[in-house]
């Protein structure tokens, strides 16, 4: 049996973000990104020598310090190209109290995850997917948590009970104390 990752290979954190899936969330960028989409907001993610190694511990002691979050999101990068640390922090976001949901960004779609070898050990423990690659072509800044109109935000849950994709209610966010923008990732230790 191999043994749980202690580390994760990540771009950066935003400790109170709302433009990353519904609510007051602690997001996760994973470093590392094959799909290279032209237009993307975060180019600095793709190498997947950069970003820094740090311990899962790490991340689960920032997400514990705010009682006010809704939930974690877990962006890119590719986090699906970091399934097994991804998935480990998941299931550590999971044994934390408050019920935080798990909001995972990915450049490939619903259906290509459901083909992609091991993917489904990190989305079973996700409850939502923002799914597909950025197309500068679809893209529309009037979209609620996505950059492109290809990109469907969809509940995990109802989808799997369903069989297929299901889109998510857009919740309006809660009131953050205050708003930390996408791009501007901070550093663990
Ligand atoms: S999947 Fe996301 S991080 Fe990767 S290149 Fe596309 S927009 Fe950028």
């Amino acid at each position: 049996m191999t043994a749980e990752p202690t580390h994760i290979r990540i771009a950066g954190i935003v400790r109170e973000s709302i433009v990353d899936g519904a609510g007051l969330r602690f997001v996760v960028f994973g470093q590392g990104c094959p799909h290279r989409c032209p237009g993307c907001h975060n180019p600095q993610t793709h190498d997947f020598q950069g970003g820094s190694l740090v311990s899962i511990s790490s991340i689960i002691a920032e997400i514990r310090k705010n009682p006010l979050l809704r939930g974690v999101t877990f962006s890119g990068g590719e986090p699906f190209s970091q399934i097994e640390p991804f998935a480990a922090l998941a299931k550590q976001v999971r044994a934390l109290p408050g019920k935080l949901d798990i909001t995972v960004y990915s450049g490939y779609t619903f259906e290509e995850l459901a083909a992609l070898p091991g993917a489904e050990k990190l989305l079973g423990l996700c409850d939502y997917l923002v799914d597909g690659p950025f197309l500068l072509a679809e893209r529309d800044l009037s979209l609620k948590f996505r950059g492109s109109r290809n990109q469907r935000y969809l509940d995990l849950n109802r989808s799997r009970l369903a069989g297929r994709p299901v889109p998510a209610a857009e919740q309006p966010p809660l009131s953050p104390r205050r708003f930390a923008p996408k791009s501007a990732f901070s550093r663990l230790g």
